[in-house]
């Protein structure tokens, strides 16, 4: 946090993302209305702060990883695109997602009778729901919910083969605690403990800033699963422009179900949404060029 004399509370939240990680010499930065929580987790450094048009933010380990305002989009497009794709997700895995936002989502799905979430650090579930409850909205104390504080990769390995029908990998970028939910071993592991027609879909960064992590993902998922691309959205507050996340599968035909099922699928489940719509859901698997060529650099073994 810098503090620069001017209007409002002249304390300022510099992110790090592009500055200390990616060193692309940028970075976005908030006023800082009221700061709610600062402290070192045993894994990192978690802030929740209040600001002017963003509600309030959490950011771990200097990245901004939710606020308030625009976490919908987020949650919507990580949710329900793999959820309407597969059609009758029963029994689903979230790895990470500390702060509530797509069990939320997820719970809205009626087809789910089990939705187990697998958070490291058990801080940023309880701050989250104490400074911001509207992202959960009481997902955690829901009877189909089964939330865990463990590691990603030890839950998958220890899972039963065949146990779920869809996994939704919302973690923090391939730094400290969340590196391990980016390996080939956990990608593995993630594919036995899937049923026929299962998917998993993974948090993949902003290829403009951070181009390596689609070729490397591609690459690895890709040698993994049989299908594997990249859909797209766009959150304003991660900076950049379009944010990738990766899809994959063992059943064909996942990626491009026809609209018209998914429109009858929408309506069935009579959800409102703010930015999910199954023609934005079509619209989101065509990819750039710039982004498509990383994915096909990822192709090249
Ligand atoms: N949507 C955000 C993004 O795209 O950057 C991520 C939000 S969510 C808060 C990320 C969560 O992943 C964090 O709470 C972090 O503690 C958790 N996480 C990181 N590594 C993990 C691991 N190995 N197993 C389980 N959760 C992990």
């Amino acid at each position: 946090m810098t503090s620069r004399p001017g209007r409002g509370s002249g304390t300022w939240y510099d992110e790090r993302l592009h500055t200390h990680f990616t060193k692309k010499g940028y970075a976005q930065r908030f006023e800082v209305v009221r700061t709610l929580v600062a402290k070192q987790t045993p894994f990192q450094e978690l802030v929740i702060f209040q600001t002017r048009h963003f509600g309030r933010v959490l950011a771990l380990d200097g990245i901004i990883q939710t606020t308030e305002a625009d976490e919908f989009v987020y949650h919507e497009m990580m949710t329900h695109l793999p959820m309407f794709a597969h059609g009758r997700v029963r029994d689903l895995l979230i790895i990470g997602a500390g702060d509530g936002g797509i069990l939320r989502e997820a719970l809205r799905h009626k087809s789910v009778r089990r939705a187990v979430m697998v958070e490291i650090d058990g801080e940023v579930i309880a701050e989250c729901a104490r400074h911001m409850p509207a992202l959960n909205g009481g997902a955690f104390k829901n009877q189909r919910a089964q939330v865990i504080v463990g590691d990603g990769i030890d839950y998958v390995r220890k899972a039963r083969d065949a146990s779920f029908d869809a996994i939704l990998v919302d973690s923090t970028d391939p730094i400290g605690p969340g590196e391990v939910l980016f390996t080939d071993d956990f990608y593995r592991n993630c594919r036995r403990i899937l049923r026929k027609g299962g998917l998993i879909v993974t948090q993949n960064g902003v290829p403009f800033f951070q181009p390596e992590e689609v070729v490397t993902t591609k690459r690895r998922l890709g040698r993994i699963f049989r299908h594997m691309t990249f859909y797209y959205l766009v959150v304003p507050t991660y900076i950049g422009g379009m944010m990738t996340l990766a899809f994959a599968t063992d059943a064909p035909g996942l990626d491009r179900v026809p609209r018209a099922v998914l429109e009858r699928r929408f309506r069935a489940a009579r959800l409102k949404t703010r930015y999910y719509t199954p023609g934005i859901h079509v619209g989101a698997f065509e990819l750039p060029p710039f982004i498509a060529d990383l994915a096909g650099k990822g192709s090249r073994r």
